[in-house]
């Protein structure tokens, strides 16, 4: 039976550790049944910290004179993409600020490059771009997109992410595009944002059920000191006992709905996770509902560089240590390294002839 808003609410604001193992354990059955035990591994690579957003939240906005900006190269990006295939990943992810000097027939390259040289699925997540560039890679060979629509309160996006001039910010727009031409997609929310409310959060997982969503990413929001949410956060908040907290525990809990209105889901455990709980953040959520992790394959030099909260977990490890480290993780908790792309069951199911929805 379908959970309904009423329960999620009332899971959203349950604090008995008691009843909260039964939601962890609901989570993980479903996980189970609905995806089995293999943890996919995604090797995810920065390649561009440019960005012409004011994000009110991120460390990347264009305002923040204080970090040093880089893009990759081509070669560089392919490079990466070979490691992530000497380590068996199925999947490499491209993830940039919104950079518009990526253009978009460089962006087609290096994707044809990487579906020419490897085995890989690539997911982009470049931000918002126009129908034309998500049609130009889709066709180039891009498997996968992921564009968190960061909270469904529109009043609340629009003050923490403003739109750019005469380009109105349209994020679930783009999502309903993204399907359209045929991409697998991803999208998710940050937890405990300045000003979200339990009712907004309700909102946002009811949301990940409409959208019938391929990957759901979800982390707590870290406030970074060079951003106005950072400095000033705190007028923005809810009254008390409506702001929803930026703890490791509610994000335990948005995973695990997660996992519950969308079984057939990706479901990462989040670097973002790992930043709160360095010792057991990511195996509590592969624990509670998640299924796929991103070890970092972006070279260290620029790795400090792409600082969109401060003190990210993982920020100095070399690749093979991440590779390693991730691997001893997943196996101690008696479960295994996917094999393969580990696609979406959710599209794959979409994507059948008989099933025209
Ligand atoms: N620029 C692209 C975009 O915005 O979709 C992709 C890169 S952006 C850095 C990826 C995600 O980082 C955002 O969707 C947001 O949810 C998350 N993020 C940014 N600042 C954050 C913060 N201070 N705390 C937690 N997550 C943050
Ligand atoms: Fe740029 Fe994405 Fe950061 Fe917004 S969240 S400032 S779009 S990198």
């Amino acid at each position: 039976m379908e959970i309904t808003r009423q329960h999620i609410l009332q899971w959203l604001r349950e604090d008995d550790p008691r009843r909260l193992a039964e939601l962890w354990q609901q989570a993980d059955q479903v996980r189970r049944d609905s995806v089995g035990d293999q943890v996919h591994l995604r090797g995810l690579v920065e390649f561009s910290n440019h960005c012409v957003r004011s994000c009110g939240y991120c460390g990347l906005r264009l305002g923040n004179e204080v970090i040093a900006r880089y893009r990759m190269t081509a070669d560089g990006i392919l490079a990466s993409a070979h490691q992530a295939v000497r380590f068996g990943y199925g999947t490499l992810v491209l993830q940039s600020g919104e950079d518009e000097e990526t253009s978009t027939r460089w962006m087609a390259s290096v994707v044809r490059r990487v579906k020419s040289e490897t085995p890989l699925a690539v997911t982009l997540s470049l931000g918002e771009r126009g129908r034309d560039d998500l049609a130009c890679w889709r066709e180039a060979g891009a498997d996968r997109y992921l564009l968190r629509f960061e909270t469904s309160n529109r009043e609340l996006f629009d003050k923490i992410h403003p739109s750019l001039p005469g380009r109105h910010s349209d994020r679930i727009a783009i999502l309903h595009q993204l399907r359209e031409l045929g991409y697998e997609v991803g999208s998710g929310v940050m937890i405990g944002i300045p000003g979200q409310t339990y009712d907004d959060l309700a909102n946002d997982i009811e949301l990940f059920r409409q959208l019938r969503l391929d990957m759901i990413g979800v982390g707590p929001y870290l406030p970074h000191p060079a951003t106005p949410l950072g400095q000033f956060g705190d007028r923005l908040a809810a009254p008390p006992g409506e702001q929803v907290p930026n703890s490791e525990e509610m994000t335990y809990k948005v995973v695990a709905l997660a996992r519950l209105v969308c079984p057939k889901a990706n479901i990462p455990s989040t670097t973002a996770l790992a930043t709160v709980n360095k010792e057991e953040g990511r195996e509590l959520g592969l624990q509670r509902g998640a299924n796929v992790v991103m070890p970092n394959l972006t070279p260290l030099e620029y790795r400090r560089l792409y600082e969109i909260y401060p003190s990210k977990a993982c920020i100095q490890e070399r690749a093979e240590d991440c590779h390693h480290c991730l691997s001893h993780r997943i196996a101690a908790i008696g479960r295994e390294v996917g094999s393969g792309r580990g696609d979406s069951a959710s599209h794959r199911h979409r994507s059948t002839p008989a099933d025209p929805g």
